[in-house]
């Protein structure tokens, strides 16, 4: 059903490396190609992005944690989960992803160095030391303000040494390399007790075709930086087996290490780039169950829900409601554990507890035609 909900917009910003990419793909493939669409559908505004359906969100889930420095509230802390803690030190990117949960954040910020070493003594606070052990820096893309970025991975390592892992999470690879300079690649070097680990996304094996690209990846990779990449499951750039069996192969090829295969979220206007659930269990399954791919490039399926990531496994959806095209996925968190590490969250109003405290999700399905 169509409703008069306005969307919220996200700004269409591409880079020039991307423009120029589109520019000589749609040349030598032409508009209608897989290697144009896959990369043309992932950055390019679309007039189907103004139809919006009423379950729709703003933001797929909430897991900001109040944190105050010098007396101000600081944004850009999330915590779900017992062993890690998300730092979001910006919410620029060099381009916008159309299908991104970021596009609805209000108000983009990056924070500055006095609210970053708060962040650093807060990980390695008397309360937290004993079980937080790693960090993803995500936002926006941390690697677009290196310096920083550099700032707040010398402070973790000074004040919070418990911080085992650091998971630095970016697209600038695939979307402004030449952004990549010696400033960023100082940031990964070699420290003591630590282990960088770059997370990217990578959702069209066109992306991996661009020598640029390749390069830094591989200079990553030579540094002996950890690589993976969690992807996003996108109507027409990649719902396909062909194309998926090519993206997990480069992958492969590269070193980088497949992690999650998102299906894309619920959020505003992104009705169009979205499957159904049952679709990605099929292409899923043909993918990782036929001997098409590497056995060490098996990506898990999962769904960005409400109360955190669901890997669809047997019995995870529980019940179909084709009146609001919606899923009952039931997970393991457990209720009571999500106040333990995060005081702030608030049981969403999608969610329900069943009779074991584990929390169960209502999720928005895609739809196929
Ligand atoms: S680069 Fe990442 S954070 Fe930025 S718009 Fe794309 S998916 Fe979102």
């Amino acid at each position: 059903m169509n409703t008069p909900i306005k969307p919220i917009p996200f700004k269409e910003l591409v880079s020039p490396f991307i423009k120029r990419k589109l520019d000589e793909l749609r040349s030598q493939y032409g508009e209608n190609s897989s290697h144009y669409l896959g990369l043309a559908r992932q950055y390019l505004q679309v007039p189907l992005e103004n139809i919006v359906y009423q379950d729709e969100r703003d933001r797929h889930y909430d897991a900001h944690t109040d944190f105050v420095v010098d007396d101000k509230p600081i944004p850009g802390l999330e915590r779900l989960y017992r062993r890690g803690l998300v730092i979001e030190p910006t919410m620029i990117c060099a381009a916008h992803c159309r299908y991104c949960l970021r596009a609805n954040y209000k108000t983009p910020y990056t924070l500055s160095e006095e609210e970053l070493l708060g962040v650093a003594k807060f990980c390695g606070s008397q309360e937290r030391k004993a079980v937080l052990h790693e960090v993803l820096i995500t936002g926006g893309d941390p690697l677009i303000i290196p310096n920083r970025l550099a700032f707040l991975v010398d402070a973790l390592v000074e004040f919070a040494p418990n911080i085992k892992i650091m998971r630095i999470a970016t697209r600038l690879p695939q979307q402004a390399p030449s952004r990549i300079t010696n400033t960023v690649y100082r940031i990964f070097q070699k420290r003591e007790g630590v282990r960088f680990e770059l997370a990217t996304q990578i959702n069209h094996p066109v992306e991996l075709s661009f020598p640029e690209t390749v390069d830094i990846i591989k200079t990553f990779r030579n540094m002996g930086v950890v690589i993976y990449s969690q992807n996003v499951l996108l109507k027409e750039v990649n719902d396909d087996l062909p194309v998926l069996i090519d993206l997990y192969d480069a992958i492969r090829d590269l070193g980088i290490e497949a992690h999650y295969l998102f299906h894309c979220i619920p959020l505003r206007g992104m009705s169009h780039m979205r499957t159904s659930v049952e679709k990605g269990l099929r292409l899923t399954n043909a993918l990782v169950n036929s001997g098409h791919i590497s056995g060490r490039a098996k990506p898990m399926f999962a769904a960005m829900t409400d109360i955190g990531k669901i890997t669809f496994y047997e019995n995870t959806i529980l019940q179909k409601d084709p009146t609001h095209n919606s899923l009952l996925l039931q997970s393991q968190y457990l209720d009571k554990e999500r106040k333990t590490w995060n005081p702030s969250w608030v049981l969403p109003s999608s969610a329900e507890v069943d009779e074991n405290g584990r929390l169960r999700i209502w999720y928005l399905d895609g739809r196929d035609d």
